[in-house]
């Protein structure tokens, strides 16, 4: 049954979202050959219109004001309830980000819908299933929704995006919205780190954990994650101890990621951390006692040092990747 779709988009730091991208793939499917509308609220977005075309949206509408420069639930709550009413979409499909989290939630309240949030996959039918990890990743859950409308937030890097084609024609649209009394101003933000991979949607992980020892020590796993181009992270005993910022922590008090590949360093595999990447494709562990239980979720293990395994990895893909 084909359902007219809307995608919404999000930008950071002058770039779309790769989640965004994996969104029209799941919208695409849910649509059933229905149109993909992809929109996108911000301030000076509208170079990205192109971007959400040549990734599979059919139409894509630029929402630009300044009250949307920086993400406030009703700023956005107010504009995308505009382009809701007039485009009348049939499914809902946005990354389950942190302004995902959030903003599903107040709009499919407005709209008095279900939604199925945090989903890895979909299986379409005329009652299509939303698929999502429970207990910490331990078992999935099907879900279908009773209402009329669809809304779910998508997991980053579990559907993939579609191929990239600049050929493709898209429709883009201004749209125009009205946004007052706005109760949440922001004025500024103070970023904590600038550089480097965002850790939630990161195709490779290099993780620390205690046995990382200091925070001198995760300077070759950063070494080993620069040559990978990924991010690193942590466990929660390495941000405890004062080893690195707690914006790295993996697990189930941290962040839930899915990379293609994750290798955990001196980190012994407490089931709080496994919740925070059971499930990424590949899992590596490096650690010095052969009974630790991050070997029984590991695809490949590797007993010993990880001062004298991580530099000699750097080195070997530093060869190869050349
Ligand atoms: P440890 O368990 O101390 O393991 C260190 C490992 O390093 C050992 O296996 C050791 O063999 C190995 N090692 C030591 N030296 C080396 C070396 N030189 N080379 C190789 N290996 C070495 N934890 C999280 O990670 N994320 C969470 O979100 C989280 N949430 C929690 C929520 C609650 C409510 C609770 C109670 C706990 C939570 N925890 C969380 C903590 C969790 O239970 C563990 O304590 C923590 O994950 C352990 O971290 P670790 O594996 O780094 O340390």
């Amino acid at each position: 049954m084909a359902r007219k779709t809307l995608v919404i988009a999000e930008s950071k730091e002058g770039q779309c979202r790769h989640v965004s991208f994996e969104a029209i793939a799941a919208a695409k499917q849910l649509a059933d050959g229905g149109e993909v509308v992809a929109v996108l609220c911000g301030d000076q977005v509208e170079a990205f219109g192109p971007i959400l075309g040549y990734y599979g949206a059919d139409r894509v509408l630029i929402v630009e004001n300044e009250q949307l420069k920086s993400y406030t639930p009703d700023g956005y709550k107010q504009a995308l309830m505009q382009v809701i009413s007039s485009e009348q979409p049939k499914a809902i499909v946005m990354g389950h980000t942190a302004m995902g989290k959030d903003l599903s939630a107040g709009l499919a309240a407005r709209l008095d819908c279900g939604l199925v949030s945090d989903i890895t996959d979909l299986e379409i039918g005329d009652k299509p299933l939303f698929i999502r990890p429970i207990y910490s990743g331990k078992a999935f859950e099907k879900k279908r929704i009773n209402s009329e409308m669809l809304f779910v937030t998508l997991r980053p890097n579990n559907i993939a995006a579609l191929e990239k084609d600049e050929t493709r024609e898209v429709t883009i649209e201004v749209f125009d919205v009205v946004v007052k009394d706005l109760r949440t101003i922001v004025k500024d933000i103070v970023k904590k780190t600038t550089t480097g991979v965002d850790l939630s949607e990161a195709k490779v992980i290099v993780s620390g954990g205690r046995g990382v020892k200091n925070a001198e020590g995760f300077k070759p796993l950063q070494e080993l994650a620069d040559v990978l181009g990924g991010a690193v992270g942590a466990s929660r005993a390495a941000c405890d101890a004062g080893y690195c910022d707690y914006s790295l922590q993996i697990g189930q008090t941290g962040k839930v990621v899915t990379p293609d590949l994750y290798i955990a360093c001196g980190i012994s595999g407490a089931i709080q951390h496994l919740a925070g990447m059971s499930n990424s494709k590949v899992i590596v562990a490096i650690n010095k006692d052969p009974e630790a239980n991050i070997f029984n979720i590991a695809d490949y293990g590797i007993v010993g040092d990880l001062f004298e395994v991580v530099p000699r990895l750097t080195q070997h893909f530093k060869e190869v990747l050349q």
